[in-house]
């Protein structure tokens, strides 16, 4: 049989996945890594179609047809290299990308078939290769004397730096926390995303000459006008981090909290650099209830369940089928033991004693929703259903209603113009550059909350413009 019928006879397989009493146990990945022959033999399964479409959904075009072929034939360096030409981070994407929503999305054998398992594979190749002890080369690479600032060390920030030093260009980049990564780091979960894999990524960015200021906030530490001045362009990377809260009565109570704030506590817990009592992280017995239905619920239910909740519910005010966030994640939530109230708004949150007051929360107060017609977007909205009111005990809620940017008052003060609401405005001039042609910026901060895969898109193609701006 030829090889374009390969996946007639071997079927979709994932690397194994942790059984749910082990996941449950500690913080580990839940999907293993491919052996070379199930990574050869996954690649097989690859139609080599023509027309690509798991390249074009792929939001950095990368050669996926192209480096399955080399891990088919066991070229694993070759694999690496070209994997980086399109991803400054390969492994981090083939890690947390929703694949169902894109590249395995749509793979032609996403049609009964299964698809090529393309994200397991990305990450594959570049963990191996990094452990055979491959690395970027820049061996031809001739220092410039240009000099950039990034502000974040998120997934764009760092993007943007692996261009810039790939193209002589010194790259300084500033963060506020402690280590690399941004989200990466203190948003999502080990169990999705393993803080070694970006201990790896730093060391191989040091190496290829990024410079690292940790700890360091641009406005407190360092006045933005100082970068403005010392160095020839600056990118801000700089995320998007407001919390929305629904503005729900009892917000205030305790045992209330935002999304965010509690995964970082989790994971500073975890990096051994934050509070082992963190009374947020006390969850042992208790009830939680996350509001929300995006990635960060998803992150939050699974999070809750590992550090000892006795119930965790997830109400989310749509169908399943119109939740946001990446179906698989919905699949290991309720592997794990979450329980999903769809068609679920939430009215207000309520104090434990019906006198109300400051105190402990005891119940969120929510109402049944029903699809009505789809808006412009083709999204349908959710309309309550009248006399559904009900109760759901809780000793715990966390809000995951998303974020949006809060961009610095800086920015604005250097020429930088800003959307009504608060991202950065592109201006016309190369991509990514902004209002003020020295600043460029990228990521979360421009598009609102988004995807890692879009943020390294946006720093990947901000430091090719700057290269251009400043290699002219
Ligand atoms: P960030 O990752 O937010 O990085 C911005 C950095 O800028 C931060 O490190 C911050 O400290 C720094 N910074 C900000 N201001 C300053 C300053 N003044 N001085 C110095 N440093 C500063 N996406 C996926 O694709 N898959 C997922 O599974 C997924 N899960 C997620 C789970 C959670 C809980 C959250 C919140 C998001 C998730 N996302 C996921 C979205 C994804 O993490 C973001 O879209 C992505 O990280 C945005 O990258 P960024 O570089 O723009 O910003
Ligand atoms: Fe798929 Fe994301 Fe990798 Fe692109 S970067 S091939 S969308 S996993």
């Amino acid at each position: 049989m030829s090889k374009h019928f390969q996946f007639l006879d071997l079927p979709r397989k994932m690397p194994r996945e942790l059984p749910v009493a082990v996941r449950l146990a500690g913080w580990q990945e839940i999907y293993g890594q491919f052996e070379q022959t199930g990574a050869a033999e996954q690649s097989a399964r690859c139609l080599d179609c023509g027309n690509p479409y798991c390249e074009w959904k792929c939001p950095v075009h990368n050669y996926i047809p192209n480096w399955l072929k080399l891990v088919q034939e066991g070229r694993l360096f070759e694999a690496a290299t070209l994997a980086h030409e399109t991803n400054p981070l390969p492994e981090v994407c083939g890690r947390v990308c929703p694949q169902d929503r894109l590249c395995e999305g749509d793979c032609t054998l996403n049609d009964g078939f299964g698809a090529v398992t393309i994200g397991a594979v990305e990450k594959y190749i570049v963990d191996e290769a990094f452990r055979a002890g491959w690395r970027p080369d820049l061996s031809a690479v001739k220092k410039t004397g240009k000099r950039v600032a990034i502000i974040g060390a998120g997934p764009a920030g760092l993007s943007c730096a692996d261009r810039l030093v790939r193209r002589g260009i010194e790259a300084h980049v500033f963060d506020r926390y402690e280590e690399i990564g941004g989200l990466l780091t203190f948003g999502i979960p080990p169990f999705k995303l393993e803080k070694e894999v970006i201990a790896t990524r730093r060391q191989v960015l040091e190496s290829m000459g990024v410079l690292f200021h940790l700890n360091t906030e641009i406005g407190r530490d360092i006045a933005f006008a100082d970068l403005q001045r010392d160095y020839d362009a600056v990118f801000a990377g700089t995320g998007a981090y407001t919390s929305l809260d629904g503005g729900l009565t009892g917000r205030d109570l305790q045992g209330v909290t935002l999304a965010l704030p509690f995964l970082i506590a989790n994971a500073r817990r975890l990096l051994g650099s934050g509070d082992a009592n963190d009374p947020l992280l006390d969850l042992k017995g208790k009830r939680v209830v996350v509001l929300g239905g995006g990635d960060t619920a998803m992150d939050c239910v699974r999070t809750s369940v590992r550090l000892g909740a006795a119930s965790v519910t997830c109400a989310y005010r749509r169908d399943e089928a119109n939740m946001p966030g990446s179906r698989r994640e919905v699949k290991n939530a309720k592997d794990e033991g979450v329980e999903f109230l769809f068609n679920r708004q939430p009215l207000s949150i309520r104090p434990r004693n019906s006198n109300g007051g400051s105190g402990q929360v005891g119940a969120v107060s929510v109402v049944e929703t029903r699809l009505g017609a789809p808006d412009a977007n083709g999204r349908q909205a959710a309309e309550t259903v009248p006399g559904s009111e009900s109760e759901l005990a809780a000793d715990i809620v966390i809000l995951a209603f998303g974020f949006r940017p809060s961009p610095a008052s800086w920015l604005a003060e250097h020429g930088v113009a800003l959307e009504s609401d608060g991202r950065i405005k592109l201006g016309p001039g190369l991509p990514y550059q902004t209002s003020n042609p020295k600043i460029f910026a990228g990521g979360d901060n421009v598009r609102g909350a988004d995807l890692v895969v879009t943020a390294v898109h946006d720093g990947r193609e901000a430091g090719n413009a700057i290269a251009r701006m400043l290699l002219r």
